[in-house]
């Protein structure tokens, strides 16, 4: 990417001047754009890019086999996509002005998995198109990334709980297995869960965020990295920092998968 672009997305992210990629001295015969992340000043080490065979955090699958499930299981992306768009298994339905099904590259390689939809998301029906998808899209950009270009987006829930409260426990479960069948259609090779409700649905862990960052874990089998969710990061200037070397261990893990 163009350094001066970069240097603004930095900026805009609160992170400049104390990160550089390291393209600004590049690997000789590598790519900018897949120069690898490297701290400079004095926020954080580098986190080592290990990929253990074993999972770090067991998954345990969270979802009742019950016929529902079993059948959205089964769904291809046409099924899957128009049993979404008319849900009515939990009252988010009612509430409700669009589904928000997810957005991207049905291949992708990277699936970044946040919260639920919030006022605009549920307007427009697109993942993270308010306040935190903006920073998110600078965050993508900082480290070379592009809503759509080999990433797909999707939440937890599908509907926006009014208010933007919380999700609660019944319409995660009811919600669940959309998500777990779009990653099995997509079959990423990284998945980042942003947000507490993201780590909980996927890793069925109460632990906190800070505990499980900068470690490999597994959905299913597939690699999966834990962050701060953008909203948050809105909130707390000072965890961009983190969120950014999340994003700089991503890039560095999913070069070696
Ligand atoms: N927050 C989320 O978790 N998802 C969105 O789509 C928007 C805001």
């Amino acid at each position: 990417m163009e350094s001066s672009r970069r240097a603004l997305f930095l900026r805009e992210m609160g992170l400049s001047p104390v990160w550089r990629l390291r393209g600004e001295n590049p690997e000789p015969g590598i790519p900018a754009s897949e120069q690898p992340c490297k701290a400079t000043g004095p926020i954080g080490a580098e986190v080592p890019a290990q990929v253990p065979d074993k999972p770090e955090v067991a998954y345990v699958p969270a979802l009742a086999q019950d016929d529902r499930t079993a059948r959205i299981l089964r769904m291809d992306w046409a099924g899957l996509t128009a049993v979404v768009a008319t849900c009515q298994a939990c009252p988010l339905a009612k509430t409700r002005t669009n589904t928000v099904f997810g957005v991207g590259d049905q291949h992708a390689d990277w699936l970044i998995v946040g919260e639920a939809p919030g006022a605009e998301e549920d307007a427009r029906g697109e993942p993270f198109v308010g306040q935190a998808g903006r920073l998110l899209d600078n965050m993508f950009a900082s480290v070379g990334l592009k809503r759509g270009d080999n990433v797909y987006i999707a939440n937890v829930l599908k509907c926006r709980p009014p208010g933007n409260r919380n999700p609660n426990p019944s319409e995660v479960a009811q919600c669940a297995p959309h998500l777990q069948r779009q990653i099995e259609l997509i079959r990423p090779k990284l998945i980042i869960a942003m947000g507490r409700f993201a780590v909980q649905a996927l890793l069925e862990t109460d632990a906190t965020i800070a505990s499980l960052r900068g470690k490999l874990h597994r959905y299913q089998g597939v690699p999966l990295i834990v962050s701060y969710h953008p909203a948050y990061l809105l909130r707390t200037l000072s965890e961009k920092a983190k969120a950014w070397e999340d994003l700089c261990f991503a890039r560095r893990t999913i070069a070696v998968l």
